[in-house]
């Protein structure tokens, strides 16, 4: 069974200090290949982080720092308009 997309919220967290490997990883790949609000989710992350990294010329300790920061306000964006259980 795939995990929710509250599960994948969580595990996409986990996945910006390491990379989420293995039968749950996969899990995560799927749910991602199915579930365009998760997708979109992440990319948006991924992209403003990257942007910002860039832009900061950051080094890796700050590079997850400003993951983290960035999936905090994303993770609250995500909650209003993605309403599931
Ligand atoms: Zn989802």
């Amino acid at each position: 069974m795939l995990p929710s997309c509250r599960e994948v919220s969580q595990l996409a967290s986990e996945n910006l200090d390491t990379p989420v490997k293995g039968s749950r990883g996969l899990k995560m790949k799927l749910h991602l290949m199915m579930c365009k609000y998760c997708r979109l989710y992440q990319k948006q992350m991924e992209l403003t982080q990257k942007t910002i990294c860039e832009m900061e010329n950051h080094t890796h300790t700050e590079c997850v720092d400003s993951k983290r920061k960035i999936f905090e306000q994303v993770e609250a964006k995500y909650k209003k308009s993605h309403n599931n259980k």
